[in-house]
């Protein structure tokens, strides 16, 4: 394999430098299959590598007391950029960077430029190495090109799944967001917090496409569903267990707020939020999920009821209006 950067070498280093005995290698999903060969490394390197194999979604899914449980003295998280402030266990990222060319597909994506002259980059956190040389290939195109850095990310035009400060940050100056990366996830995060035309240039599958239908049919499937738990009577309020999730005050925010406007809440504690897990509660007309936003809005249709996300919750409970949550977005904080 395999188009990404795993940093072996470093690997080896920080075992040795921190003398670790027990290291917990997480690792998301698509990259899961490189687990036996870093544990050999790991192994190679004096220690007793431990896979988790659990999912894992993001950088705040960090596996610290599953590490704590197993008397594992370090945590090598691959594949996300440190987000956690204070890890109770000791904690090496590994970014994973991508090693795929791009310039071929953000040469694809100047004629979808054309009518675009300020174009805003942004990417994930495997491509941003290569933003400094996209963004020559536009210039060269004529473009004027800027990317965001509101500091709150590691690094400038960086993307995650429910942080889009960079690209807001630069919102109002640009016609148009081009998006370096797989997949949808992150560019439809681009378009919903900016409502700027958004387009995805994937140097996996090699093709670029505008993401902006999508994003407008999920925003009128979110109006529906605040339209909708407007008339609900009973609210769950999720708390996320995981490290970089757990918002309880928001949590006990929402109660007390929803108390007010005569309606009843109860705080449930999850890991994993499922379609399951909450069939368990009928009584519940409507969940507030106060974890992971982007559960809220990328398969509603497998919830059976209404999981909302913060912002949403204050529409419903009338302290913002449609049109301010659509400025300050659908899930961010
Ligand atoms: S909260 Fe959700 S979107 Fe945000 S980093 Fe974690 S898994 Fe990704």
């Amino acid at each position: 394999m395999s188009g990404f950067d795993f940093e072996e070498e470093r690997i080896k280093q920080e075992i040795a430098k921190r003398g670790a005995k027990q290291v917990l290698l997480q690792l998301p999903e698509g990259l899961k299959s490189e687990g036996l060969r870093l544990a050999k490394i790991v192994e190679g390197a004096g220690a007793l590598p431990i896979i988790s194999a659990d999912p894992c979604y993001g950088p705040c899914d960090l596996a610290t007391s599953e590490a704590e449980r197993l008397g594992a003295d370090l945590i090598i998280h691959f594949g996300h950029a440190k987000l956690v402030k204070h890890e109770p266990v000791p904690t090496v990222y590994v970014e994973a960077r991508a090693t795929v060319t791009v310039d071929d597909v953000v040469e694809k994506s100047l004629p979808l430029l054309n009518k675009y002259k300020q174009i805003g980059l942004a990417t994930t956190v495997q491509h941003v190495q290569a933003l400094g040389y996209v963004k020559e290939i536009l210039v060269r195109a004529g473009k004027t090109v800027m990317v965001g850095d509101a500091g709150r990310m590691n690094y400038p035009g960086q993307v995650s799944g429910c942080d889009y400060s960079n690209v807001k940050s630069i919102a109002d100056a640009v016609d148009a967001f081009l998006f370096i990366g797989g997949g949808r996830f992150h560019a439809l995060g681009i378009a919903l917090s900016t409502s700027k035309p958004t387009l995805v240039a994937d140097p996996y599958e090699k093709r670029v496409y505008a993401i902006d239908k999508e994003a407008e049919k999920i925003l009128k499937q979110r109006w529906a569903c605040v339209e909708e738990v407007k008339r609900a009577k009973i609210f769950g309020v999720l708390v996320g267990l995981k490290l970089g999730q757990k918002r309880f005050d928001e949590a006990l925010k929402i109660k007390e707020l929803a108390r007010q406007k005569g309606k009843q809440a109860f705080l449930f504690a999850v890991k994993e939020i499922s379609p399951e897990v909450l069939m368990e509660f009928p009584q519940v007309d409507a969940y507030v999920n106060t974890a992971c936003p982007r559960i809220s809005l990328d398969a509603p249709s497998k919830f059976l009821k209404p999981v909302l996300t913060v912002n949403e919750f204050m529409v419903v409970s009338g302290e913002i209006s449609w049109e301010n949550l659509l400025k300050k977005g659908l899930f961010e904080n």
